[in-house]
């Protein structure tokens, strides 16, 4: 057995740099992290099983990637979505997108552009992790607990003691309208104070901002006051995990407070939303196109619109789609059932459908087939994940090159 210390988790955005990894003949195994998802995501078998398939029947990788190339080729409306990838891959995936006119979109983007909408309308200040566990005396925490998507935010960020702040300085946290998980209680060693538990979002940061002149109930006046007095409180939410049409304009409540406070004591926002290199994505589409996410380069030119491009409303319109998911097994398989055009799937081998894609192209995992780069979800830092084990399977990044090198010989399907 073979044991890989410190290697970095891709996954949840959260950039753990230090999982500890068994390597057998049976394939790799972590050490307990107390994380889910590091858990089960990093345990692969080292024989993958499944390879290429053309309509639900074996094919080599060659047969395959020119299948896709003939199933993208001349399309009036293609779809390239999931994008859960490295750098490399989406960069490659960008390229194709311009090659074939596509619409590009990142599965987990919904809370991203959520925090976009108001980041364009009003600007807004924000933190990194290092400065939450260094410097920050007050985490408030807006709507559900972050644990279940970043299972060891508490863990990593909060509960180790601020190197930054003078001794005998005790952090604070309270969550507000949420309710702490029980691993929270375990990471933080304790129950945190809870203000207007289970109540709406927007109401109680609504009322938490007239509370900071003095207005309302005791609970939100006193949390008010704390805010005001903190030596640097920041404002941590969850823009994915909120539910409804009109989220947006509660992440603009919680910018608008974070600027009152800001005022007077220094006070950030902290945005989680980063899960399958989601601010890569992002970030490697900028640079390409001067455009987030959700941007068309249909006809040779490039149109962005935050709502009418995301996955979800252009799936059921597009004539052919190209979904990625190099990370996790699971996919939004109904979703991508509903899919009226062929499907070319590049995705883990143990990835499950509900239906059969038309093309099925076993990739490997940055960070565990290959290296990749990745960005930590508080978008300042971009994290080299090393490989941890040869399977055979070739990054996304190599597949999408080889398909768009197959387009000139492709006659579309
Ligand atoms: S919290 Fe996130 S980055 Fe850390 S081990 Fe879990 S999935 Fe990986």
């Amino acid at each position: 057995m073979a044991l890989t210390k410190n290697a970095v988790c891709p996954f949840c955005g959260l950039g753990c740099d230090d999982i500890a990894i068994e390597r057998t003949e049976t394939g790799i195994t972590p050490q307990p992290t107390g994380c889910p998802q590091a858990d089960s995501l990093f345990q692969r078998s080292a024989s993958p099983g499944s390879g290429p398939r053309v309509g639900g029947a074996p094919a080599s990788l060659e047969e395959a990637v020119a299948a896709a190339a003939r199933h993208l080729a001349g399309r009036r409306a293609p779809l390239i979505a999931g994008m859960q990838t490295d750098v490399a891959g989406v960069l490659a995936a960008l390229s194709l997108a311009d090659r074939i006119g596509a619409t590009v979109d990142h599965r987990h983007s919904e809370g991203l552009f959520r925090n976009l909408a108001v980041l364009q309308r009003l600007g807004w200040t924000v933190t990194t992790f290092a400065e939450v566990r260094n410097r920050a005396d007050l985490i408030l925490v807006v709507g559900p607990d972050p644990v279940a998507s970043y299972p060891r935010f508490w863990e990593r960020w909060v509960a180790p003691a601020p190197a930054l702040l003078p001794e005998g300085s005790r952090r604070q946290v309270v969550f507000l309208g949420g309710t702490p998980e029980p691993k929270t209680i375990d990471d933080l060693g304790g129950a945190p104070e809870t203000v207007a538990e289970g109540a709406g979002i927007n109401d109680s940061v609504t009322a938490l901002r007239l509370a900071l002149d003095g207005s309302g109930t005791e609970a939100f006046v006193d949390l008010g006051r704390r805010l005001l007095t903190a030596r640097y409180a920041v404002v941590v939410w969850a823009a994915g995990m909120f539910g409804g049409e009109a989220s947006d304009l509660t992440v603009e409540s919680i910018v608008r407070l974070v600027r009152t406070v800001d005022t007077t004591t220094r006070c950030s926002g902290l945005p989680l939303s980063g899960t399958d290199n989601l601010a890569g994505a992002n970030y490697a589409c900028v640079w390409r196109t001067g455009f987030p996410l959700r941007t068309s380069f249909a006809g040779g030119l490039l149109s962005h619109d935050p709502d009418a491009m995301s996955w979800a409303r252009r799936l059921p319109g597009s004539d052919a789609v190209l979904w990625i998911s190099s990370f996790r097994h699971e996919t939004p398989a109904a979703d991508i059932a509903r899919a009226k055009g062929p499907v070319v799937a590049l995705a883990t081998p143990e990835t499950t459908f509900d239906k059969e894609p038309d093309v099925f192209i076993p990739v490997g995992t940055p960070g565990i087939d290959h290296a990749g780069d990745v960005f930590r979800s508080d978008s300042v830092l971009a994290l080299h994940a090393r490989a941890l084990i040869d399977r055979g399977l070739p990054r996304a990044a190599d597949v999408l090159d080889r398909i768009g090198a197959s387009l000139t010989e492709a006659p579309a399907c």
